[in-house]
């Protein structure tokens, strides 16, 4: 088996999850012939599998995508950024122009794409690991999956994981900073958690510390194909019904990072769409 590892606009977090496998990483690190932060080689040659990590967020990032298919037996969509859009897709608030102008003041010598986009924009996709990174332990599975044959699916939300008790509640604001109770949902809390609507998998690693899950792990199979919501309108309306108060759609919005650029943006009812148009016109985010 010949493993690759492509980088494209991304912070490297994904890669450096990988390296966290530790035993993992050895049991395949001769399988490994292309990655550009672990090994010393010029050229991507036909693999088995590659793993795609970051958005495609220019040209020239198009092109070493469009290699990477053509020399992966299979594709991997791998962290959020690759599968959805991601911390990357975040740039696509503002147009290129103001991004250029603001982090470098000056013209680049390559062209940036309109967004920063999923790779599923371009190229088929074999397999997701969406993950801001992924933990180790979902690579190490996911590992396993691609050596026996049979990659494991997580189509559960991280509630499923959280082990925290849902209440309904009457408060009367979103909360942020306050210690939150050990063992009642944050959502009932009154605290943004996109628990409910998130891909599971991680085991609710930022929830059972006490932190709100913020879906980098992307929706669940369920809310990307409801065709009437989208990500945020769902998140919005049931905080609305658990801690019974009426939640400004900005609180909600403004914590949002992972799935931009991912399909939610093209749902007819997309709000994602709109939080893009406005701060592409230099309003609010
Ligand atoms: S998914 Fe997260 S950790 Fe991975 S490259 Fe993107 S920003 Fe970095
Ligand atoms: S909404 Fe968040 S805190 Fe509540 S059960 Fe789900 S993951 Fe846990
Ligand atoms: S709890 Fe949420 S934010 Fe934290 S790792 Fe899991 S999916 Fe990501």
């Amino acid at each position: 088996m010949k493993i690759g590892i492509v980088k494209l606009a991304s912070c490297s977090g994904c890669q450096i999850a990988l390296l966290d496998t530790h035993e993992k990483l050895l049991e395949i690190a001769d399988k490994v012939v292309y990655a550009p932060l672990i090994k010393d080689a010029r050229e991507l040659p036909d693999c088995d599998v590659v793993l795609v990590e970051g958005a495609v967020r220019t040209e020239h990032e198009l092109e070493v995508l469009k290699r990477a298919r053509e020399r992966a037996k299979k594709l991997v969509a791998f962290g959020s950024c690759s599968a959805l859009g991601g911390i990357s897709g975040m740039g696509s608030i503002y147009k290129p122009e103001k991004l250029i102008e603001d982090i470098y003041g000056r013209d680049l010598d390559y062209k940036l794409l309109d967004f920063a986009y999923p790779i599923d924009r371009f190229v088929e996709v074999d397999y997701y690991l969406p993950g801001c990174p992924p933990t180790p332990e979902l690579i190490s599975k996911f590992i396993d999956g691609i050596l026996n044959g049979r990659v494991e699916r997580h189509d559960y939300p991280v509630c499923a994981e959280c082990g925290r008790l849902v209440v309904h509640t009457k408060i009367d604001n979103i909360k942020k900073t306050e210690l939150p109770d050990p063992k009642v949902c944050l959502l009932s809390q009154g605290y943004v958690c996109l628990g409910s609507v998130t891909r599971g998998g991680c085991r609710a690693i930022c929830t059972k510390a006490g932190v709100p899950c913020r879906g980098c792990r992307g929706p669940t199979d369920k809310v990307m194909v409801m065709p009437c919501k989208d990500y945020l309108t769902e998140l919005h309306d049931r905080i609305e019904r658990i801690a019974g108060f009426d939640v400004k759609f900005n609180d909600v919005a403004s914590i949002y990072a992972f799935v931009f650029t991912s399909d939610m943006m093209d749902k007819l009812v997309s709000r994602i769409k709109e939080v893009i148009r406005k701060g592409r016109r230099g309003g609010r985010a």
